[in-house]
C-alpha cells in the first residue's frame, strides 16, 4: 500500500490538541516555573522531588531499555522502584533488548515495568505483514510508539525520559522541565555527558546492553537499527548513530507527537 493510499483508506485520523489554548499556557508557564525552582537539584534530588512530592503516583518513566537505559532506571529505583516504568514494546526489538529489559528489573527491582504494544487494529490496518517501518516508519512509529504511548500515559500528569544535551539536535536546549501536550516532561539527565554516563555504569555495577558492546551506540527498532562504522553522525560520541541510518529521521516521534510537545498539531493521532 502507497503512503497515499495509508493516508485515504482509512477514516481519518484526528489530532486532539491540548483540551484549550489555555491549558497549553498554562502548562509552559508551570514548566518555567519548576525549572526556575528546581534548577540547582542534582539528578537524584530532581527525581526524588518529581517522583515523591510534586507529581506522587502521577509520574511514570518512559525507557527504551537501550543502550544508556540502566543509568536513568537505576537513579529511579534509588528513589522509588515501584514508580510506573513504560516500556514501548513495538514487537520490533532485538531479543538482546527484551532480555536487557528483563535483567534490568531483576536487578533494580523494579516492580511496575509496563510492556505496552500496538493496537491489533492499527497493525491490521497499516502493517500486516509486517514491513511498514520500510514504506513508512513515520506511520510505523506513530502507531507501534507514539499512539501506545498516549494511551500508556493517560492518567499520568507527567513522565521522566532519559535525553540529553550532548545528544545534539533539538535536545541541544532541553531544560529540566517542558510542556507536553497536557503533561509535564522532566528530564533529569539533561546535563549528563558520556563520561559522566560511563562512570555511573561502573560505580553503580550496572549491566551493559549486549549489543553496545557489538558496535551499537544506540539500540532501538531491528529493522532501523544498524552498526557504526565510525564515520556516521554521532559516532564520534557514541550518541544516536545508527538509527534510521542514511533515512534522515532521527527521532521516532514520541517527543514531537502534538500531545507531547508544544509543536503546531498537525500529526496523525486518532
Ligand atoms: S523504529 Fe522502525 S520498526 Fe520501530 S516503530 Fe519506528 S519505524 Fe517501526
Amino acid at each position: 500500500m502507497t503512503q497515499a493510499a495509508e493516508s485515504l483508506s482509512r477514516p481519518p485520523l484526528v489530532v486532539r490538541p491540548p483540551a484549550n489554548q489555555d491549558d497549553g499556557l498554562r502548562l509552559s508557564e508551570r514548566a518555567r516555573l519548576l525549572e526556575q525552582r528546581y534548577k540547582g537539584l542534582n539528578s537524584i534530588q530532581l527525581l526524588d522531588t518529581a517522583i515523591n512530592e510534586i507529581f506522587a503516583g502521577r509520574i511514570a518513566v518512559v525507557s527504551s531499555f537501550g543502550t544508556e537505559s540502566a543509568v536513568l532506571l537505576d537513579l529511579v529505583a534509588q528513589v522509588n522502584r515501584h514508580t510506573p516504568v513504560i516500556f514501548l514494546e513495538t514487537g520490533k526489538h532485538f531479543p538482546e533488548t527484551l532480555a536487557y529489559r528483563d535483567t534490568l528489573i531483576d536487578k533494580l527491582g523494579l516492580t511496575d515495568v509496563r510492556s505496552v504494544g500496538p493496537a491489533a487494529d492499527d497493525l491490521n490496518w497499516a502493517d500486516q505483514d509486517g514491513t511498514l517501518w520500510r514504506r513508512n516508519p513515520d506511520l510505523c512509529c506513530q502507531l507501534r510508539k507514539v499512539l501506545p504511548l498516549e494511551r500508556a500515559l493517560s492518567g499520568f500528569s507527567a513522565w521522566i525520559n532519559g535525553r540529553k544535551r550532548f545528544q545534539g539536535g533539538q535536545r541541544q536546549s532541553l531544560g529540566l522541565f517542558e510542556a507536553a501536550g497536557s503533561r509535564i516532561k522532566v528530564n533529569p539527565l539533561v546535563t549528563w555527558g558520556t563520561k559522566d554516563l560511563a562512570r555511573a555504569f561502573v560505580e553503580r555495577d550496572l549491566p551493559r546492553h549486549p549489543l553496545g558492546a557489538q558496535g551499537y551506540p544506540s539500540v532501538g527498532c531491528a529493522p532501523c537499527t544498524s552498526k557504526v562504522t565510525g564515520d556516521e553522525d554521532g559516532a564520534a560520541d557514541g550518541s544516536r548513530a545508527g538509527r534510521w541510518a542514511g533515512s534522515g529521521k532521527t527521532e521516532c516521534g514520541i517527543h514531537k507527537a502534538p500531545w507531547a510537545s508544544q509543536a503546531p498539531a498537525k500529526g496523525l493521532l486518532r
